[in-house]
């Protein structure tokens, strides 16, 4: 099946899920331009059942984090695991998706989009603790060193990375070098502070029927 556009899943998902970086913010977003739904339908949509709205909280959040479907699932399958513990499900869900590698790139601005972090690890671009680490999913623990890998720094896609990077802020769990291109992973993930842009119950929901 052939992959739908970023800009389409955005209108879908009815905001604005930030896939394409700098144009996300730009005149030219398709959310800013066409907010509804594609599809000639699109315009006359209405009502939406239980499991539609549940369908589209869980969809938004796993384009968010840019993942397909299976990987997406395996992380709430795992999160469902812990409830009744100590920990809210939801939190645990939020904290294994943000310590993601390619989350954690783009956290730290060297990428514009997790599309795109997740392309530079793949590519091989980034290093944590001083290793090549080419999995997007690899999971970032409290102490990781990030870096891009020196000998492509020159590359084009980190072009004035530096002088951009000077405004960047980053969440509370990571420290950033701007000079030296480097984070670190200083605690974990906290949840409130991420603010997914949905409905945290409604993916349980989803995944419980
Ligand atoms: Fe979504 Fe970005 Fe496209 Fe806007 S420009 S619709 S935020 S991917």
């Amino acid at each position: 099946m052939a992959k739908e556009p970023k800009c389409k899943k955005c209108r879908r998902a009815g905001e604005k899920l930030f896939l394409k970086g700098s144009r996300c913010t730009g005149p030219k977003c398709a959310i800013v331009k066409k907010n509804y739904p594609p599809g000639e339908k699109g315009k006359r949509r209405s009502r939406t059942s239980g499991y539609g709205r549940e369908l589209k909280e869980k969809q938004k959040l796993r384009h968010w984090y840019n993942l397909r479907e299976g990987q997406f699932k395996n992380y709430v399958t795992e999160a469902m695991k812990k409830q009744g513990g100590d920990e809210d499900s939801g939190d645990v869900l939020i904290e294994s998706l943000e310590n993601r590698l390619d989350n954690t790139v783009y956290r730290l601005g060297f990428a514009e989009s997790r599309p795109k972090a997740k392309q530079m690890v793949g590519h091989g671009l980034i290093y944590v603790n001083g290793k090549k680490v080419d999995i997007p999913s690899y999971s970032v623990k409290e102490g990781d060193l990030i870096s891009i890998n020196s000998n492509k720094k020159e590359k084009d896609l980190f072009e004035n990375l530096t002088e951009k990077l000077k405004n960047h802020k980053v969440p509370s769990w990571l420290f950033l070098d701007a000079e030296k291109l480097e984070g670190k992973i200083t605690g974990r993930p906290v949840a409130e502070e991420v603010e997914p842009p949905v409905k945290m119950t409604s993916i349980f929901e989803f995944y419980s029927r």
